[in-house]
């Protein structure tokens, strides 16, 4: 199983770390050692500014190449959500010195991902998601504001990687990224449905 996931898909997340609305999705990966197991996230020695980002993610159902973007939604049957934790000051060296982000993207415990649901049961042009810290909303999305739709990522990624059933894809983050400190809670929810309880340590 892979990780692919969406960089930049939300401008005004994008504008927020000063960054270029980008004209094809920014792509990057996550190995499935880095998927959290169970609820508690540590944060890790090499990292003093770990963020959160709250994005939604697409379960593969269906393999394939080449994916048309017309056909693509044959591909997916479930969506979740998920925290695509980042270490923020490795990524800031990282990006500076134009070198890949895996260190900072691609760690243990750094992709955090709720159970899946039916697509049907969403309107997923108009998904809304939204993160608490403390209770606290600090995040606040609605896939209406992605600027690479799930088609067009799907299609886009299938050119260059092979997918399977079981890959996820996580589709990016809005605005309100912040960091993490020792025993903060993090509640994500599914329009009302509250599908994420992560506690930091
Ligand atoms: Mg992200």
């Amino acid at each position: 199983m892979k990780i692919l996931c969406i960089g930049r898909n939300y401008a005004d997340h994008a504008k927020e770390l000063g960054n270029d609305i980008p004209a094809e999705p920014v792509i990057f990966m996550k190995p499935d050692t880095a998927v959290l197991k169970g609820n508690d996230f540590y944060i890790p020695e090499f990292s003093q500014n770990i963020h959160y980002e709250l994005e939604v993610v697409l379960k593969i159902s269906k393999g394939g190449k080449y994916i048309q973007e017309e056909n693509a939604h044959k591909h997916y049957d479930e969506i979740g959500l998920g925290i695509d934790f980042t270490a923020r000051d490795l990524q800031s060296k990282l990006k500076e010195k134009g070198l890949p982000w895996e260190l900072a993207k691609a760690f243990d415990g750094s992709a955090v991902v709720s159970p899946f649901y039916p697509k049907e049961n969403f309107n997923l042009k108009s998904l809304n998601f939204s993160l608490l810290k403390n209770k606290e909303k600090v995040q606040e999305g609605d896939t209406s504001m992605m600027m690479f739709s799930n088609e067009k990522i799907i299609a886009f990624v299938s050119k260059y990687f092979t997918l399977r059933t079981g890959d996820l894809i996580f589709t990016g983050t809005p605005k309100g990224v912040g960091k993490v400190e020792e025993n903060d809670i993090l509640e994500a929810f599914l329009e009302d449905k509250k599908v994420l309880d992560v506690r930091i340590f």
